[in-house]
């Protein structure tokens, strides 16, 4: 873990390849976990099922792709709402998407 940028308002940590893995299995698991519950729903479970594993295997490995954590203490560039929280990234610009309106926010350097 290496931290990149660090001031008052903003920290920037680079991921290990554990803290993505762990993380990757954090989303999976929710998804693997949605597909084990529709087991049980008659009929539904054909389409269910898939669609739950598809979607573990997807943000799964868009979780492993994010390598750095933005810790942000600032209010969204677009709706101004405080967007104290952690977020992935994989972007090397330190782009991430707000909560609320999911609009793309840069860190202030
Ligand atoms: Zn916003």
């Amino acid at each position: 873990m290496e931290t990149l940028l660090n001031s008052n308002i903003t920290n920037i940590i680079k991921l290990s390849t554990k803290q993505r893995v762990v993380n990757t299995f954090k989303t999976s698991g929710v998804f693997l976990s949605l597909a084990i519950a529709s087991i049980a729903v008659p009929l539904l479970h054909f389409i269910l099922v898939p669609l739950f594993i598809g979607m573990a295997l997807y943000f799964g490995i868009k979780t492993y792709e994010c390598d750095i954590l933005i810790s942000v203490h600032q209010n969204c560039q677009s709706c101004e709402k405080p967007l104290d929280s952690n977020y992935l990234s994989n972007n090397q610009n330190y782009v991430f998407r707000c909560k609320n309106c999911l609009a793309k926010n840069e860190v202030k350097k």
